[in-house]
């Protein structure tokens, strides 16, 4: 179908035909955050969202765990039929929360089993019914001491297994943790503070950081370059909410204390009607993208909601979804510009 013939997903959104690359490996990185689905009725929504993202050939997928590992069968199944059923690399995330350092070893062994080899090792938060954070008293203390424990059952798994050393040197284990722009508002963290913990998981072993939401490129840039001051070398990844409902980046804000700009509520509550309004969100996050990308970000992670048309709008303004869905219309002209984007750290 040539480039002039195809519909875009929501009209309106027609951009700019950017000197962007346009294959899975030569463009910056996509990939989606997922949760397991809450009921046994959300999991056929949510398979429909996963074949829809397939299509843009993500570089991974990570899955939630829930806090105080409450998802910890459902992470696990989503993972496992992401393995078997699909082409997409999925993340696992773990936490510490509640648990002695020998469950989380049989959590991670258990994946490790069902051939998972990626991880987001986190501290996690406390349960809503505990203000401060306490480990468990056979627990791990900080998502550092995870990577740490990530990486010594690997290491004991190859020593005591030929087979397993030789798939490790195949398919080595990844390890991400998270990074926050602006601080962790959740643990009353400083930027600072933060900068020095991600230094902490980058000494015990971590591969790649996936930021917190953020509304302003400003406040990744500006971590990334104090992050890099302090001799964090790892590559640190945009995580970042496509801003189309108001409602949505209430509840965002409230669980993540990230506050979200005025402007933002302004912009969307000044629309004429839904559709206007998703237009408006998409333009604001593409914007979003564009200055990341435009400051040596390495690629996005989309947070999804375990809905897929925003994300894939937002891909598709961006120029990120490699021509998968929709091309862009070459014919009417410049209405999101995205310029070449320099190399990427
Ligand atoms: P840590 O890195 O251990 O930090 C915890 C606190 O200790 C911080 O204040 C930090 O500054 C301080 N600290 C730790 N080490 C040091 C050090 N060496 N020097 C100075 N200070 C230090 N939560 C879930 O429950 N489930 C999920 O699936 C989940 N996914 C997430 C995905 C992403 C991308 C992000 C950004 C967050 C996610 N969270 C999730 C939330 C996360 O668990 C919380 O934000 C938690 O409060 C912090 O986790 P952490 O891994 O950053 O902890």
């Amino acid at each position: 179908m040539s480039a002039a013939t195809v519909e875009p997903r929501t009209p309106g959104l027609h951009v700019a035909a950017a000197a962007r690359p346009q294959t899975a490996n030569d463009r910056p990185t996509i990939s989606f955050e997922l949760f397991p689905p809450r009921n046994p009725a959300a999991a056929p929504r949510l398979w429909a969202t996963v074949q829809a993202l397939e299509a843009v050939h993500p570089d991974f997928v990570s899955v939630t765990y829930g806090a105080s590992g409450k998802t910890r069968v459902t992470t696990r199944q989503l993972v496992r039929r992401l393995l078997r059923e699909t082409t997409l690399n999925p993340i696992a995330h773990l936490t510490c929360v509640g648990t002695s350092r020998e469950e989380i070893t049989t959590i991670v062994e258990e994946f490790l089993d069902e051939g998972v080899r990626s991880f987001l090792a986190l501290r996690g938060d406390p349960p809503v019914d505990q203000s401060d954070w306490v480990a468990h008293p056979d627990g791990l203390q900080t998502a550092g001491e995870l990577v740490e424990l990530l990486r010594q059952i690997e290491a004991q798994r190859c020593a005591t297994s030929p087979s397993q050393a030789v798939r490790a040197r195949v398919r080595p284990l990844s390890v991400a943790v998270a990074a926050f722009p602006r601080g962790n508002h959740a643990t009353g963290g400083t930027r600072a503070q933060d900068v020095a913990s991600l230094l902490a998981k980058q000494e015990a072993g971590a591969d790649f950081a996936i930021t917190q939401v953020f509304f302003d490129a400003d406040d990744y840039l500006g971590m990334v370059a104090e992050a890099r001051d302090a001799g964090v070398t790892i590559p640190i990844i945009p995580g970042i909410i496509p801003s189309t409902d108001p409602a949505r980046l209430v509840r965002v804000q409230e669980l993540t204390g990230v506050p979200v700009p005025e402007r933002l509520f302004d912009l969307l509550g000044s629309a004429d009607d839904e559709l206007d309004r998703h237009r408006r969100g998409i333009r604001a996050s593409v914007d979003l993208v564009n200055g990341v990308l435009d400051g040596g970000a390495p690629g996005v992670h989309l947070y999804t909601f375990n809905q897929h048309h925003a994300v894939l709008d937002l891909l598709e303004g961006a120029h990120l979804d490699g021509g998968a869905r929709t091309a862009p219309d070459l014919a009417s002209g410049p209405q999101i510009t995205a310029t070449a984007r320099p190399s990427r750290d």
